[in-house]
């Protein structure tokens, strides 16, 4: 059993398959690839770390029902083939499973593999498990194709589930695997250290590891907080969202768990019913959206824009003002309590994110590929379908993306979303002695020091009108 980025043993069909079809046990490997991690992925030490973390809870689990993990460590993909026909001949494996994946790169690796294994004369079976929906599967009724906006989208999977709600498919999760037959092979030790990552600094209590956690933290969510979701959602100092996403990027949640706890607390409703339960759901539909995507237009994970209008366009190349960015030293304190919080915690709200990269991709005119790896370097969530996703939404590249003359206004996004600024009091120690709705804009309307605090990198309507005449020449030309 190949574990990459599913890393748990509940509702994991590859490995339930496995421990049913192999009368002589089962072994388990995960291959560690840290020059691929690092330069073509962007991984940074906090996604690294949480992967580790997990492994090791996952190496726990596997235990108990007797399956050995092994780890191969292969630093580029290109040498996972070799590695795993190696390990299967040496282990006396003849069958390989695993969840598929569907970035480019990803693809391709596994296409690599099924390849080697079939000269070397061993199967391989592969499982859909990090979507509800097999990519492909869910068309346009007019030209059956993958969709490119999200709202036909979802209402195509609304449908999908209550046909098969009506069919006695229910969406139940599977059972952990019964114990493996018991097996001679030692597990190995799970490394402390990777090739050219560090410990990220980063409060680990926040992102405790392993799949009772996710469950627990998932289940405590629907229990008490979905019901408000949809009003509550949007403000980041409450925390009021599932912070799941990690847990869902690393496989250590599959989205089923999550949906299948959602319609347990709807009904079995997915369209209707309790409006917090429904909106969470969709937003568990954003990001199975996404993964069609990479499927049905592979080019975004390969650093394209989604929209090929925009190819070409003028973005600056303005490498202090994207440091400020990155630094959180913008001078718009929404933006950089959001940017600082990143870089502490690993995670930031989905208010936040739109609100930075609009501001990067439009204010600060720079391109998105740079938001999106920045992101990468720092989100223990870090996800190229929803992050690419995300960056080209906020460029207005991508599918369904917000239009380029519609540019969020980062004071008012702050009046609105935090509007007694305590997200910002918590990020910005600067501005502790700014009261009122001067949070939003100190150097307007402060009386005080702002202790160092910068001044605007980039005026409010400047910024904005120069992002909307370079949009807007592109076009034309
Ligand atoms: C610029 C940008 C970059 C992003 N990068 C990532 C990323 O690298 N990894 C990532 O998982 N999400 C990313 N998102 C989506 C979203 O911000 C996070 O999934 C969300 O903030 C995670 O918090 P949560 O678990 O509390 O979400 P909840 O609000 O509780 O939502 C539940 C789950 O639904 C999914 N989800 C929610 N919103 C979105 C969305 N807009 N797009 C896709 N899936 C969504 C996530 O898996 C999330 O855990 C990005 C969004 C933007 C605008």
């Amino acid at each position: 059993m190949w574990f990459r980025s599913d890393l748990r043993v509940n509702d994991n069909p590859a490995l339930t398959r496995a421990c049913v079809e192999s009368d002589d046990g089962v072994v388990a490997v995960f291959c560690i690839c840290p020059t691929q991690w690092r330069e073509a992925h962007h991984w940074g030490d906090a996604k690294a770390g949480f992967v580790m973390r997990s492994l090791a809870a996952l190496r726990d689990r596997l235990e108990s029902l007797r399956i050995p993990l092994k780890i191969v460590e292969t630093d580029e993909f290109s040498s996972v083939p070799g590695a795993l026909v190696e390990l299967a001949r040496s282990t006396k494996c003849d069958r390989l499973y695993f969840n598929r994946e569907y970035e480019w790169n990803e693809r391709e690796r596994d296409e690599a593999v099924v390849e080697a294994f079939d000269d070397a004369g061993l199967n391989t079976l592969s499982f859909d498990d990090q979507v509800l929906f097999e990519p492909g599967s869910v068309l346009t009724k007019s030209s059956n194709s993958f969709y490119s906006v999200y709202s036909p989208f979802k209402k195509a999977c609304w449908k999908r589930y209550n046909d098969e709600l009506a069919e006695g498919n229910d969406w139940a999760v599977l059972d952990m695997p019964k114990k493996a037959n018991a097996i001679e092979i030692e597990g190995d030790e799970i490394p402390d250290q990777i090739d050219g990552f560090g410990e990220a600094d980063i409060d680990w209590d926040l992102w405790p590891a392993g799949e009772k956690a996710a469950l627990n933290r998932m289940r405590a969510f629907v229990r008490h907080r979905i019901g408000d979701y949809k009003e509550s959602r949007d403000f980041p100092a409450r925390d009021e969202t599932s912070r799941v996403s990690a847990y869902l990027a690393s496989g250590v949640l599959s989205p089923k768990q999550c949906m299948r706890a959602a319609l347990d607390a709807n009904g079995d409703r997915i369209d209707g019913g309790n409006p917090g339960a429904v909106g969470w759901m969709e937003e568990i539909l954003w990001r199975e959206f996404y993964r069609h995507v990479l499927v049905g237009f592979p080019r975004v994970s390969r650093d394209r824009n989604f929209n090929a209008d925009y190819d070409g366009l003028a973005w600056r190349d303005a490498p202090e003002d994207l440091d400020a960015w990155k630094a959180g030293r913008t001078g718009y304190p929404i933006v950089d309590a959001a940017m600082r919080c990143l870089t502490k915690t690993g995670w930031m709200h989905n208010r936040l994110r739109m609100i930075v990269a609009m501001f990067l991709t439009k204010h600060l005119l720079i391109d998105w590929r740079e938001g999106e790896k920045h992101f990468m370097k720092h989100l223990v969530d870090g996800d190229l379908a929803a992050n690419n996703g995300g960056w080209q939404w906020s460029a207005s590249t991508g599918t369904d993306a917000q239009p380029y003359f519609r540019i969020f206004n980062p004071t008012s996004q702050s009046e609105k979303f935090d509007p007694d600024g305590a997200f910002i009091r918590a990020w910005v120690p600067e501005l502790c002695d700014v009261t009122g709705k001067a949070i939003h804009e100190p150097h307007r309307n402060a009386k005080v020091d702002l202790n160092g605090y910068p001044q605007p990198i980039v005026g409010q309507k400047e910024g904005r009108e120069r992002a909307l005449g370079v949009f807007k020449a592109h076009r034309g030309a």
